[in-house]
């Protein structure tokens, strides 16, 4: 398969089931986005909103009709849940807002690199389109120690000792606790974006439905989190797709009455 940057949610969708990775990424079929995506993405357009400005929804500024009419896909009752989760978050947010400085909203970056057999890796930051470009001719080179890694942060602001803290906000209902936290491959790619980019760093999930969790990761759980990347990398890069046996992704597969692997075929029950 063309080599091209791996995102959080590529590769967790690769770890679920790599056919459903193949079907999305090499045939362009998608599931159709669920409530709670439409929920969450009206909610990260109400908070980009508000870091500009952080007065706006006081003076009627971010006004979720409009955000309803300005993006047609999303409906009234979406709109609705997404305000109420929002109103909920502006105190918590104005407060982290006046204690840190804004370095960036909603950051694309995308880093190409060498990881050498320690872990240690070389980056680059590229446009997401030159580090799909450079990985092709890597691999055409038959280069195997290469990755691209892509991640869109919703927030990065600076504290005031220098520390760099790069937020995600969560809208689902689910939370992780910190040991969680250090498993999840979201943040350990942002983990290996930041280390990259600005050297102190720490990677905080906004919970909406609950507390605040951080992290940063040592040197050496760096080095095996690039090692371990590097092996799921390859894996796609080597077009290794076999479907996984059904889980409860198999929910959200656009293809799952009619899985050619026969594996969702045999009267799953999808309503537990
Ligand atoms: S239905 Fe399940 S097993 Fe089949 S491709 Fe989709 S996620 Fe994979």
């Amino acid at each position: 398969m063309k080599p091209r940057p791996l995102s959080p949610s590529s590769l967790k969708l690769y770890m679920q089931c790599p056919w459903q990775y193949f079907l999305r990424y090499e045939k362009g079929v998608r599931a159709p986005a669920t409530e709670a995506m439409l929920v969450g993405q009206l909610f990260h357009a109400a908070c980009e909103r508000l870091v500009t400005d952080p007065e706006a929804y006081e003076r009627g500024a971010v006004d979720f009709v409009q955000l309803t009419d300005n993006f047609t896909k999303y409906s009234r009752p979406i709109a609705d849940k997404a305000e109420e989760m929002f109103v909920s978050f502006v105190p918590t947010l104005k407060q982290f807002l006046s204690e840190r400085e804004i370095v960036g909203i909603e950051k694309d970056v995308t880093l190409v690199g060498e990881i050498n057999e320690d872990g240690s890796a070389r980056f680059t930051c590229m446009l997401p389109n030159d580090a799909t470009r450079w990985l092709r001719m890597q691999s055409k080179a038959g280069k195997t120690n290469v990755v691209g890694i892509r991640g869109i942060f919703d927030l990065v602001v600076i504290d005031d000792a220098g520390v760099v803290e790069v937020v995600d906000y969560k809208t689902g209902q689910w939370t992780q606790n910190y040991q969680e936290l250090k498993k999840d491959w979201q943040a350990k790619i942002y983990a290996i974006i930041a280390a990259e980019l600005y050297g102190d760093y720490v990677i905080t999930y906004h919970y909406i439905q609950g507390t605040p969790v951080s992290l940063s990761l040592s040197p050496s759980e760096l080095n095996e989190a690039r090692l371990a990347l590097l092996s799921w990398y390859r894996r796609i890069v080597e077009d290794e797709f076999p479907a996984k046996e059904t889980g409860w992704w198999c929910k959200f597969c656009p293809i799952y009455t009619d899985c050619k692997h026969g594996v969702c075929q045999r009267g799953l029950d999808f309503t537990a």
